[in-house]
C-alpha cells in the first residue's frame, strides 16, 4: 500500500494520535490563577517553585484566567511580585472577548481596564467606558448620538444603574452583547463577591438578549489558547484548575487533560464533574506528577 494511502484507522509504527506525547516530552501547562497559583495574590504553598520546576524541565506554563478587569501589565506584575515571570504568558477572558470584536467596530465597554485594553489592541474603537460620574442625561446622549456595534460586559467595581442603562440601550439599538465571563462570584479572603457573570446577568435581563460568553469554559477562550500554542499543543496540554465547572469544562472544550487541585474553592473529597484526569492537593503535586512523566489517556474513549 502506498505510504500516503489511508489505513482504515489502524495505528502505524511511530504514528501518534493528536495530543499524544512521548514519555518526558514537554507539554503546555495551562494554569488557572485563583485557587491554583495564589489566593488573593498570596502564593499557594509550593506553586512558585512548581512553575519554575516545570519551566526548567522545558514545559511551557501559561496562565488562563477569567479576570478581565485588570490589564495584562497589572496581572503580569502581580505574578512577578510573587516571583513568577509571566510577560507574554497571561491569557485573559478580555482577550478572548476581543476575538469576537472586529477591527474598526465601535465598542461600549461595560467593564474594566483589561477589556478596554484588549478591545483597543484588537483595533476596535472604545466609544465609552463605565465611570462612576455618569448621569442619566449622558446615558441618553451617548446612545442616541453614537452608534455602538458591540457591548462587552466584564467585572468592574463601578458598575451602576447608569452603566446598566447605557449597555441595555445599546443592545436595544442593535449592538451585539458579549460577556467576558459568566462567573457568578469571585473569591476573596473575606468570602465571595459578585463576579462578572452577575453584572452580565443584569445586562442580559434588561436588554432581553442572551450574551455570547468568551471566557472559560467557553469556546472563544479555547480559540485564544489555540491561537497562541497551536491546535496540537492545545490537545496535549494539561489544564490545572480548582473549579471543575469552569476549568474542567474548559479542558473538555479544548480537548485536553484536566488536573483538579484541592487548594481552591472546591473542598477535598467533593465529587467533581467532569471527572478529572488527575486530582491532587495543589499545583506542586500536579507538577511532580507531570515531571515524573505522567501522560493522560488521550484515547477517544477516555472521556466517554
Ligand atoms: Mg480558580
Amino acid at each position: 500500500m502506498d505510504a500516503d494511502e489511508p489505513h482504515n484507522g489502524e495505528r502505524q509504527p511511530g504514528e501518534r494520535q493528536p495530543g499524544e506525547r512521548q514519555p518526558g516530552e514537554p507539554c503546555v501547562v495551562l494554569c488557572d490563577l485563583d485557587g491554583v497559583v495564589w489566593l488573593a495574590h498570596h502564593p499557594i504553598a509550593g506553586s512558585v517553585a512548581a512553575i519554575a520546576g516545570l519551566r526548567a524541565a522545558g514545559h511551557r506554563v501559561l496562565f488562563v484566567t477569567n479576570n478581565s478587569g485588570d490589564t495584562i501589565a497589572v496581572q503580569e506584575a502581580a505574578l512577578a511580585g510573587i516571583g513568577i515571570p509571566a510577560v507574554g504568558d497571561v491569557l485573559t477572558s478580555a482577550m478572548a472577548a476581543a476575538l469576537l470584536v472586529q477591527p474598526g467596530e465601535r465598542v461600549l465597554v461595560c467593564g474594566g481596564d483589561g477589556v478596554r485594553q484588549a478591545v483597543t489592541s484588537r483595533g476596535a474603537t472604545v466609544v465609552t467606558v463605565d465611570d462612576a460620574g455618569s448621569t442619566a442625561d449622558v446615558v441618553v446622549d451617548v446612545v442616541v448620538d453614537v452608534v455602538v456595534d458591540v457591548v462587552v460586559v466584564g467585572f468592574h467595581r463601578t458598575f451602576d444603574y447608569a452603566g446598566l442603562t447605557r449597555a441595555a440601550r445599546a443592545v436595544w439599538h442593535g449592538a451585539r452583547l458579549i460577556g467576558t465571563n459568566d462567573d457568578a462570584t469571585y473569591p476573596t479572603p473575606r468570602g465571595p463577591i459578585p463576579g462578572g457573570g452577575a453584572i452580565l446577568a443584569a445586562v442580559q435581563t434588561a436588554s432581553g438578549v442572551p450574551a455570547v460568553v468568551a471566557g472559560k469554559p467557553h469556546a472563544p477562550m479555547a480559540q485564544l489558547v489555540r491561537s497562541v500554542i497551536g491546535e496540537a499543543a492545545a490537545i496535549a496540554a494539561v489544564m490545572v484548575g480548582d473549579r471543575a465547572s469552569t476549568d474542567g469544562l474548559f479542558a473538555r472544550t479544548l480537548g485536553c487533560a484536566y488536573a483538579h487541585v484541592n487548594s481552591g474553592v472546591t473542598p477535598a473529597g467533593t465529587p467533581v464533574s467532569p471527572v478529572p484526569d488527575l486530582i491532587a492537593d495543589d499545583l506542586a503535586a500536579v507538577a511532580a506528577v507531570v515531571l515524573g512523566g505522567w501522560r493522560p489517556d488521550r484515547s477517544p474513549t477516555a472521556h466517554s
